[in-house]
């Protein structure tokens, strides 16, 4: 009360003190200050996406009875109250018993009744039996005794000691180090270093990176030091593993996705983020919508933490510091045990097409590569960065594509239940039999999805087991470990995928990999599609032949003479960098300049447009020829809500915290007129 912060706010009484102790760590309130400020968005919404349901009782919070509770523990008479209430209803609302017991009276209660096991906050997405599972998978597997790491190469060792040298004088680090180098034993031993000093480590990685078979094998090393944090996670493992956080024994190491950068640590000392380039480390959609490397880099600056970027293909971001010296950069360019890279053959379709040399999708050469393979008792993947069948359907006459009526986007074709799918917002519709818009009756099919190639595949190689991992066949966790698992134990022979495939896969039978359709990812409207395209293409490669055996990989493409897929085919990162830098430099694109968006939606269409075209002018006032549009995005219209867009394009100089206080004060200045009151504002910082 005596601090009270500056003039212009009013005090306020405390309704009830929660927490015996705080559930906050001073170093994670400033963390989140930081995101609030630097992406835009109210330090409530960074909260939200923090806390686990269970440590942030709201009057929507749901309460549910814990029918395993430990009855025989003495409760208030309040508390006995609630509990009744809750054997009779099953479910309750925090608001509900706020009538009752009045706000400063109910939340002591509710806490009480979550500390004593008694009840839980439901988890947004319920899905009891999975989280179960997980957490039954992760204790009985650990392994009793802890073995030593296994001893690293001569280059891995050689690696590390190179890191060591770079965090004497530097925070960060950068590894370059390509498929199959052996990263993850590097990463072993620098944690296995520092934990022996006492310090802890978090290790980000990718969500879908996140597998069992990586957790087994940290888990053989660490046992029962090592915490995971995944977003499939149930509520309640949540709060248990940020309470053992806070405690006086916490995990020595936590391995995560992007959202364990809110965990609390008390003495974290090295920061890996493995796959560092990975596009999952940006939260999209909601707020924050903050990157979970660039966050990360805050934070082991915040504990005076070192940080250690890992990749085979690094992003252009994270490349020029290191050139420019703000980051050490550390090579690993050769793989573990004398495995040699994959062979990389372009094909060129359009020419093989002519040639007669096609079947559908796939070309002579790789169908040949695929059937010895098959003999061979070895592996296959596929990889098409499309999911569904046909990306769309056009009318043949008129040429009319069906759209989402919320969102006007193209729908997408799936096979599976005969339906059209919106890939922004799910909905879904029934396949047109004639076109709306001149009643021709022969709607084609354009393109081609994993769906399709799933199909097309069963036929040519109808004794294969063909299994698909995209979105659509892995909306949970367990069919997503279930699919790998049988590949992993060669259940299955041809895996066909989108870059899900690519990521991380380390299964030693795969001999052939074949991308399809290259020229659809760089033909991409964005300008990081070449820098994408490289990544995934030259990822998924990695997957092929990883132990004794040199993979063969196909890249089909109906023009080989772009300059990516020569990058591709020679493995030419730092080729593939120049060029692209030199783009980058040309437009002023990140790295070089920095990229803000500027959203607002509206209801109406006709506000939309007047409010982006008053809030573009502001804008310009300020920042002349740094503010382009305003402009109807791709995909103008979600959920009925019109969306327009502007882009702030700014040099490196320009100091950031007084562009986003002068973004912050117009857009205040326009919400405070009446006929722009709902409408919604919100920003991409850094856009990825
Ligand atoms: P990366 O992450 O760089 O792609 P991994 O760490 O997955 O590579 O290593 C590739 C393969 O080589 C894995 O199967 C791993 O177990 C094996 N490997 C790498 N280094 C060692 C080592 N020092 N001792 C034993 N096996 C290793
Ligand atoms: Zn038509
Ligand atoms: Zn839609």
């Amino acid at each position: 009360r005596d601090d009270c912060p500056e003039a212009g706010f009013t005090i306020k009484e405390a309704l009830a003190l929660l927490d015996d102790s705080p559930v906050l760590l001073p170093e994670q309130l400033s963390l989140w200050r930081w995101i609030a400020d630097y992406y835009l968005c109210s330090i409530g919404e960074v909260c939200k996406a923090a806390l686990p349901s269970g440590m942030k009782l709201e009057s929507e919070s749901v309460l549910i009875l814990n029918a395993e509770g430990d009855t025989s523990q003495s409760l208030s008479e309040g508390e006995a109250e609630v509990l009744a209430l809750l054997r009779k209803r099953k479910t309750l609302k925090v608001a509900e018993l706020q009538r009752r017991f009045g706000l400063r009276g109910v939340l002591p209660l509710v806490k009480a009744l979550l500390d004593k096991g008694l009840a839980f906050v439901r988890e947004e997405v319920r899905d009891t039996s999975r989280h179960k599972t997980a957490t039954h998978l992760a204790e009985s597997e650990g392994i009793p005794q802890e073995p030593l790491p296994s001893p690293l190469s001569e280059a891995q060792g050689r690696v590390k000691a190179e890191i060591e040298g770079v965090f004497r004088d530097r925070g960060v680090c950068l590894l370059h180090g390509v498929t199959g180098s052996g990263k993850t034993e590097v990463y072993i031993h620098l944690i296995s270093d520092t934990l022996k000093r006492g310090g802890q480590v978090l290790y980000l990685l990718p969500e879908i990176v996140l597998t069992a078979q990586l957790v087994d094998r940290l888990r053989r090393v660490f046992g029962t030091r090592l915490g995971v944090y995944h977003s499939k996670l149930g509520d309640r493992e949540r709060v248990e593993l940020w309470k053992r956080q806070l405690s006086s024994e916490p995990y020595g190491v936590i391995v995560g996705v992007r959202s364990s950068v809110f965990l609390p640590f008390r003495s974290l000392r090295l920061i890996i983020v493995d796959e560092e380039h990975d596009t999952s480390f940006k939260q999209q959609e909601p707020a924050p919508r903050y990157h979970a490397r660039d966050t990360a880099l805050v934070l082991a600056q915040m504990h005076g933490a070192k940080a250690l970027l890992g990749t085979a293909t690094p992003s252009l971001e994270s490349y020029r510091n290191a050139q420019e010296g703000k980051y050490g950069l550390v090579r690993l360019m050769e793989r573990y045990g004398q495995v040699e890279m994959p062979e990389i053959v372009a094909v060129n379709t359009a020419e093989l097409r002519h040639r007669k040399e096609m079947t559908g999708q796939f070309s002579l050469p790789l169908l040949n590569a695929m059937r010895s393979a098959l003999e061979r008792q070895e592996q296959v993947i596929l990889f098409r960065n499309r999911r569904g069948f046909a990306p769309s359907l056009e009318c043949h006459a008129c040429g009319w594509v069906p759209r989402c009526l919320r969102c006007d986007v193209p729908l997408t074709l799936h096979r599976e239940g005969q339906r059209m799918v919106c890939h922004y917002c799910g909905s879904t519709y029934a396949v047109p039999t004639q076109c709306p818009n001149c009643s021709c009756q022969q709607l084609v099919r354009l393109g081609y999805g994993t769906e399709r190639i799933e199909e097309e595949i069963q036929t040519l190689f109808p004794e294969a087991r063909v299994a698909r991992m995209d979105q659509d066949t892995t909306r949970t966790r367990r069919a997503y470990e279930s699919l790998l698992r049988d590949f992993e134990q060669g259940r299955t022979d041809i895996l066909i995928g989108t870059q899900m495939v690519a990521k991380g896969l380390d299964i030693e039978r795969v001999s052939v990999v074949g991308i399809l359709g290259a020229d659809t990812m760089l033909a991409f409207p964005d300008f990081r599609a070449a820098e994408r395209a490289f990544q995934m293409m030259a990822q998924v490669s990695g997957r092929a032949g990883r132990r004794e055996k040199k993979g063969l990989v196909f890249l089909q493409a109906k023009d080989t003479s772009q300059s990516v897929i020569g990058q591709v085919l020679r493995g030419d990162y730092e080729a593939m960098y120049l060029e692209q830098m030199e783009e980058r430099e040309l437009f002023q694109y990140p790295p070089v300049g920095r990229l803000v968006y500027v959203f607002m939606k509206h209801k109406d269409r006709s506000v939309a447009d007047l409010l982006a075209s008053e809030m573009a002018s502001l804008l310009r006032a300020d920042f002349a020829g740094r503010v382009l549009g305003p402009d109807t995005p791709p995909v103008s219209m979600v959920r009925l809500y019109h969306i327009r867009k502007i882009v702030l394009k700014l040099e490196r100089g320009l100091p950031m915290p007084a562009v986003r206080r002068r973004l912050r004060q117009l857009q205040d200045h326009v919400l405070a007129q009446p006929q722009y009151r709902s409408a919604l504002f919100y920003y991409d910082v850094d856009p990825y």
